[in-house]
């Protein structure tokens, strides 16, 4: 919460009456287990990524989320990351992730203000992630669609730009975050058909409006998997948004695929 712009934090709080339980589940992974088991859920991957300039997140999340775990480390899964213009020493920088176990990187283009693919210009320590990262299993999730926190670059959202990172480390698993929602739901739905290893993520997208974003949804149920984006902006609540998306109508069979068999596919409990 510290490290948080106060141009970040003031849209974080924005509608949000209840914002003191959030720096609460912050402090506390005792309350937010609590939390999780009024909601239903199992298990939760807590994202976190290193965005000094927009949203003011240092390397310091890496070590923040993996002491948050040990309160249970099956319920709760850390995702961390690395910017590849904040590391003086990306190779150590990787170590520590490898060290601290986290179980998946993100990488969020219109929060670290590059493309996915950049590494094909020169910005060789994104490349070393990926190698990293796909030589041992762990997944990176790279955030699609638009972002209106100031200082995003929206450019940078385009999913496009993944299909080269799909190409080049065709073992890395790669989760689309948002289905590119609300502009490029067409391309993420391609690369996920396209490229075995490419995964999409629905969290950040309204459950209601799901189908009418990817009306062929069931065909990709093997690799899509729920999330909810809470405590972001526009997401209120884990509960309503898990009710939201089982009122959908989907065989239940799909619905379970995508609550919880591909998200344990990838993180086997
Ligand atoms: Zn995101």
């Amino acid at each position: 919460m510290d490290m948080f712009k106060p141009s970040a934090l003031a849209l974080m709080r924005a509608k949000r009456p209840n914002f003191g339980q959030i720096e609460e589940y912050c402090r506390s992974p005792k309350s937010f287990l609590k939390y999780l088991d009024t909601c239903g859920i199992d298990r939760a991957v807590l994202i976190n990524y290193v965005a000094p300039e927009v949203i003011g997140f240092t390397n310091g999340v890496n070590q923040f989320v993996a002491d948050y775990v040990k309160e249970d480390p099956r319920r709760l899964i850390p995702c961390g990351s690395l910017h590849p213009r904040y590391s003086s020493n990306i190779l150590a920088d990787v170590e520590q992730l490898l060290r601290l176990r986290i179980a998946m990187i993100k990488i969020h283009p219109p929060h670290q203000l590059l493309f996915p693919n950049d590494y094909l210009n020169g910005v060789t320590e994104l490349e070393i992630i990926y190698r990293a990262a796909e030589a041992n299993g762990i997944p990176v999730m790279i955030h699609t669609g638009t972002s209106v926190f100031p200082g995003a670059r929206n450019k940078y959202g385009d999913p496009v730009y993944v299909d080269d990172v799909a190409v080049d480390f065709p073992k890395l698993k790669i989760l689309l975050a948002h289905g590119g929602r609300p502009l490029w739901m067409r391309t993420a739905f391609f690369l996920v058909r396209r490229h075995p290893n490419v995964f999409l993520d629905i969290s950040g997208i309204p459950p209601k409006r799901l189908l009418q974003y990817f009306p062929r949804l069931e065909e990709i149920a093997t690799k899509t998997l729920f999330g909810t984006d809470w405590p972001g902006p526009g997401v209120p609540d884990v509960k309503k948004n898990l009710d939201d998306f089982r009122a959908l109508p989907l065989k239940p069979v799909v619905q379970d695929q995508i609550v919880s068999r591909t998200a344990r596919h990838i993180w086997p409990a």
